[in-house]
C-alpha cells in the first residue's frame, strides 16, 4: 500500500508539483502555514527521521530545498522543518520536509 505522498507522486491524488528529480519530489501543502509552503519528499518510503537508513533519497532533500528556493526567488529567507513523531506533530508517516517562506518566522518555534 503506497503512502499518501507516493500516491501524489504517481498522480493518483492531485497536487501542484513544483519540483522533482530522481530522488525527491515537492508539491504545495494543502493547508499552507505561510504564503509559500511546499513539502519535499524522498521517493523512497521511509516513515520518518527516526527510521532512516544511512543512505538513500533523503540525502537529496537539502539540495532540492536550495534549488526550489532559487527557482521561486525566496531571497528574503525561508525555513525548512521536519516533524518527527507525536510531539512534533507528524501526521504523515512518509518522511518530508516543509519548506516555508513569505513571512517572518518566530524563534523558537511553538
Ligand atoms: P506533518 O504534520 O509534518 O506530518 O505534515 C504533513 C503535511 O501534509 C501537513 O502540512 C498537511 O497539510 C499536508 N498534507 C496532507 N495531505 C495533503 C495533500 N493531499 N496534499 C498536500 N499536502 C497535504
Amino acid at each position: 500500500m503506497s503512502t499518501l505522498f507516493t500516491r501524489i507522486a504517481k498522480g493518483e491524488i492531485p497536487a501542484e508539483i513544483v519540483y522533482e528529480d530522481s530522488h525527491v519530489f515537492a508539491f504545495r501543502d494543502v493547508a499552507p502555514q505561510a504564503p509559500f509552503h511546499v513539502l519535499i519528499v524522498p521517493r523512497e518510503e521511509t516513515a520518518g527521521l527516526a527510521s532512516l537508513p544511512d543512505e538513500g533519497d533523503h540525502l537529496y532533500i537539502l539540495n532540492a530545498a536550495r534549488r526550489i528556493a532559487e527557482k521561486f526567488s525566496l531571497d528574503s529567507g525561508y525555513r525548512l522543518v521536519i516533524n518527527q513523531g507525536k510531539d512534533a506533530g507528524q501526521t504523515v508517516q512518509h518522511l518530508h520536509a516543509h519548506l516555508m517562506a513569505g513571512r517572518p518566522f518566530a524563534w523558537p518555534p511553538g
